[in-house]
């Protein structure tokens, strides 16, 4: 140390001749400067090593190790590249100058040495050498800390065009060592789409010489991508002209990818990933929007899991958060079956958003852009039949179950937190009355769906107690006025409600799939019947069964029918079917299929309500039916409305041409009965004749409308 406390450099004196060493060290000394002395080449080695000097005096001429060999040597480790070496060479040894500079040396001085010129250069060298380590110093602490900042760096140099990146710079961009990096490199790994936006800004700066910063994608050799921003400005030269550009590229994949999720995180419930309360009340607030302008009606659901508390103390946190998290695939699955979610919410990450967590063991499912309330009433039945099914986890098995709320916009509520409000009243309703099951809002929507909820439950039990009776109503010729045969019409004598009419239950039965059941009830009946009747010897005509889409179902429909059929002992020809469009409109192929299956025993298919839907005449040609009945809406008006007449008219001439067997529905006066009959309507069926009744009843219409064909006594 100085005087001052500042380190004083140490130069490290290497020859072998003493004289020559004294004379330098006693130099140095003079110039407060630290010397250490070493005698020959390996010494002088040794000496660097331990010593760490600032600056190596070097003779060339020693013996065993000469100087240049110690040169050398220096400036093959690590920590000589830098130190300056002066090397001492004889006068005018022109070969050893140079070949002091060829390994390595910074500076010659030849012997024997001038003091003045030898302390005057050392002094230079040994500031050059400082500053030419504290350069290399903060290079290095720059290159640290970008790597630390997952920074790299790279210039343009303008005037001889070179380019350079940082160590950095390649390691984002997966270089490997052995590479040869160069800005083709860098071009190369830059997402094909991120590549323009990527050169204007380079332009942008090369050619504006404004500072410019963009956000691009690389994509490194093992196929991962990162997200880098970088940021390029222009570099200057000391008289302030364009000397370059340098440009900065950060790594921001892991702060992009934290933005995401802190992102995901205030919108998301991390327990089950669905969307939380204010992404729900968000979602909400945009449905109410849109079905605003659509005039459309928009439904929540509130869904509370039934005893969660109980599981969650019975069996602990952790089964109670798996139950959470099934419960809540359970009702995406729900959601996403129900079709009418399916049609106005197709991109599947927003059916996920479209149930959320609101909370505790509390779930909310919104459906937009509906067109029917009733259509809730399915969703919240499906929810709870999916929740209703045992849980397992972690090896309990338990049964748990949900109460739904529902309110709809805009009858029961104008904006989002009223409507959440109901539904959510409406929920400790559905509780109240006894869990398991869901509970509208809207007063009128209650009535309704209790009333169904009782018919529900009614129609179950009547199944079991086949509380069912099969009327018959005739169907007569126009042409004779005899009985042609007879529609099976189900009633239900509940033994409290008293007769239902199917209007009421039939809609019940498919909706809940008893339909099934009950239309299998009916085939067969119809068949007893049938075989009744020929025993009987009274109502030869044919029988026709109504058939709901539902039981179309499942495949062998004229398998099964064909069964009731041979079990009965009757000719299947005698059976009809009556079919709506509806049931053709859906999955046409493989209906077509089962009706040709069916006709092809001899049975015939009509096409029901003929009218009502959306059937053109044109469109029937493609259906297999033999016979048409036309709506009784249609017949209803006939004598008083010029249109509906005209139309009727219409359908069954045309319908003949087709060569279909026309029924009027419906028919109630022997006025319609007369306009029909100068049509040339095949058939009539309605009140002006009879109304569905009995079997019994039937048998005695029958004998009435075909008087006294009774087989003659024998002999006769
Ligand atoms: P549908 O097949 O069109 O049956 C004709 C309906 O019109 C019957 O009502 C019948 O009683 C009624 N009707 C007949 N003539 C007249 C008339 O002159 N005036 C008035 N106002 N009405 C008349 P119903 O028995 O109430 O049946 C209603 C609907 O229920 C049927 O319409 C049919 O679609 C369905 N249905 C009845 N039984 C069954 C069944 O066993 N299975 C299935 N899937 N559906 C059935
Ligand atoms: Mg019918
Ligand atoms: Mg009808």
């Amino acid at each position: 140390m100085d005087e001052h406390g500042r380190k004083r450099p140490r130069v490290l004196v290497v020859d072998d001749d003493e004289g020559v060493r004294s004379f330098l060290v006693r130099g140095l000394r003079r110039e407060g400067l630290e010397a250490v002395e070493a005698a020959d080449g390996q010494a002088g080695l040794d000496g660097f090593e331990e010593r760490t000097p600032e600056l190596v005096l070097l003779d060339v001429q020693m013996p065993k190790l000469s100087g240049f060999e110690v040169c050398e040597a220096i400036r093959g480790r690590e920590s000589g590249h830098d130190v300056p070496v002066v090397m001492m060479t004889g006068m005018d040894d022109a070969s050893a100058i140079q070949r002091a500079y060829d390994v390595g040396a910074t500076d010659f001085i030849t012997k024997p040495i001038n003091w003045l010129i030898l302390s005057h250069r050392l002094r230079y060298l040994l500031r050059a050498g400082s500053n030419l380590q504290a350069l290399r110093r903060s290079q290095e602490r720059l290159a640290n800390a970008q790597r630390l900042a997952l920074m790299g760096s790279w210039q343009i140099d303008f005037d001889d065009g070179s380019f350079s990146g940082s160590d950095a710079l390649w390691e984002i961009l997966g270089v490997e060592p052995q590479e040869e990096p160069s800005i083709q490199t860098l071009a190369q790994r830059i997402h094909p789409d991120d590549r323009g936006p990527m050169l204007d800004a380079y332009r942008r700066c090369r050619d504006g010489g404004e500072p410019s910063s963009v956000d691009h994608r690389v994509v490194r050799p093992d196929g991962s991508e990162r997200i880098l921003r970088c940021q390029i400005r222009m570099l200057m030269d000391a008289k302030g002209a364009a000397a370059g550009l340098e440009g900065t590229l950060q790594d921001m994949t892991e702060r992009k990818r934290t933005e995401e999720q802190v992102r995901f995180l205030s919108s998301h419930d991390p327990l089950t990933s669905l969307g939380n309360r204010r992404l729900f009340q968000e979602r909400l607030a945009l449905a109410i929007r849109h079905a605003r302008t659509g005039d459309r009606k928009v439904g929540v659901l509130y869904l509370d899991v039934d005893h969660f508390k109980r599981i969650n103390e019975t069996f602990g946190h952790s089964v109670g958060d798996s139950l959470l998290s099934e419960v809540a695939n359970r009702l995406v699955m729900s959601v996403r079956g129900a079709d009418l979610v399916a049609r106005s919410d197709p991109a599947w990450a927003e059916q996920q958003t479209a149930v959320s967590r609101f909370g505790g063991d509390e779930f909310t499912i919104l459906i937009p852009q509906l067109h029917d309330e009733q259509a809730l009433a399915a969703v919240a039945r499906r929810l709870l039949d999916g929740l209703s099914q045992p849980f397992s986890l972690q090896g309990h098995e338990v049964v748990v179950g949900g109460s739904v709320g529902i309110a709809v916009f805009p009858s029961d509520g104008n904006n989002p937190e009223e409507l959440l409000r109901n539904a959510n009243s409406a929920m400790y309703a559905a509780k109240e009355r006894g869990r398991g099951d869901y509970q509208f809002y809207a007063q009128s929507m209650n009535e309704l769906s209790l009333r169904r909820l009782i018919l529900e439950g009614k129609l179950r039990k009547a199944l079991d107690a086949s509380h069912f009776e099969l009327f018959f109503q005739p169907k007569l010729s126009l042409e004779s006025g005899a009985i042609t045969g007879f529609e099976g019409l189900l009633r239900w004598d509940d033994p409290e409600l008293g007769m239902v009419g199917p209007c009421d239950f039939i809609p019940v039965a498919e909706e809940t799939g008893m339909i099934s059941r009950l239309g299998a009830w009916v085939i067969r009946r119809a068949c007893r019947q049938v075989a009744a009747w020929d025993q009987n010897g009274t109502c030869q005509g044919s029988v026709a069964v109504n058939l709901s889409p539902e039981q179309f179902r499942q495949p062998g429909l004229a398998d099964r029918i064909l069964r009731e059929a041979s079990e009965a002992d009757i000719d299947p020809r005698r059976l009809e079917f009556e079919i709506t469009e509806s049931v053709v409109l859906r999955d046409t192929e493989e209906v077509i299929q089962q009706l040709q299956a069916i006709r092809a025993h001899g049975m015939r298919v009509a096409l029901d309500d003929f009218g009502t839907g959306y059937s053109s005449l044109s469109y029937l040609r493609k259906l297999p039916v033999d016979i048409l009945k036309i709506d009784r809406s249609f017949i209803q008006h006939i004598e008083d409305k010029a249109e509906d007449a005209a139309l009727t008219g219409g359908i069954i001439a045309m319908g003949k041409a087709l060569g279909l067997r026309i029924v009027a529905e419906g028919a109630e006066t022997e006025g319609q009965r007369d306009l029909l009959t100068e049509w040339q309507c095949d058939e009539m069926q309605g009140f002006l004749f009879s109304p569905a009744v009995r079997a019994h009843e039937a048998e005695a219409l029958w004998r009435q409308g075909r008087p006294a064909r009774k087989p003659g006594p024998p002999g006769s």
